[in-house]
This record gives structure tokens, sequence and C-alpha cells, in this order.
């Protein structure tokens, strides 16, 4: 389920803690889906790397060419997949690389508190 959530949706709704806590904890839903998203980027990555690392063996039939263009069309899925997703759900800056990059550097927002 793909949820959008607008910066601004809440202004015209009455001021509360709950309002604001209700949004928190929908960003943070989002985020744990962007963790989710971020693993199945691993997949294409994974695979790239394969190629590279058993290159010389896989091109005995069809050369190294190929292989070779296989793996970096791969990679660079994963690389510009992961560059798209690995955003802060609240300001949408990019995300250090790190699994737990807790909490956004751009506008502090807390990815992962439980509540
Ligand atoms: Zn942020």
């Amino acid at each position: 389920m793909t949820e959008v959530i607008s910066p601004g949706a809440s202004r015209t709704d009455a001021p509360g803690v709950e309002r604001r806590t209700d949004r928190a904890a929908a960003l943070r839903a989002r985020f744990r889906q962007t963790r989710q998203y971020q693993v199945a980027a691993a997949v294409p990555a994974a695979g790239g790397l394969y190629l590279l690392a058993h290159a010389r063996r896989l091109s005995v039939d069809i050369g190294l060419a190929p292989i070779v263009l296989g793996a970096l069309s791969l990679l660079a899925v994963a690389v510009l997949f992961s560059w798209i997703n690995w955003r802060c759900p609240a300001c949408r800056r990019r995300l250090p690389l790190r699994w737990n990059p807790d909490p956004c550097a751009g506008c502090g927002f807390v990815l992962l508190r439980r509540h």
C-alpha cells in the first residue's frame, strides 16, 4: 500500500499533539517500507557482483563484453534505485548509507522510534 503524505496536509486540521503523532507514526511506517525496498535493491547488486566475480568462467561461451555490461547494468539499477529510495520520509533529504541513519541530519526527524 502506498500512502501519500504531503508536508502541509495537517495544516488545515485542528492543531494538536495527537495529530502530529499520527503524522510521525505514518512517516516512520513509510521509513520501514523504505528499508524493505533497500533490502530488495541488494538483489540486483548481488547479481551484478556475482557476474563480475565469475566473469571469466561465465564468458567462455559468450565473451566477456555481455557479462560485464550485464553486471554494470545490474549495479547501475541498484545504485539508481537506492539513490531515489534512501531518503528521509519527512524532508526527502538523502540519508547516509547506514542501516540505521537515525535521526535525519536534515530535519532531525527520528526515523525508528517505537511509539
Ligand atoms: Zn529529514
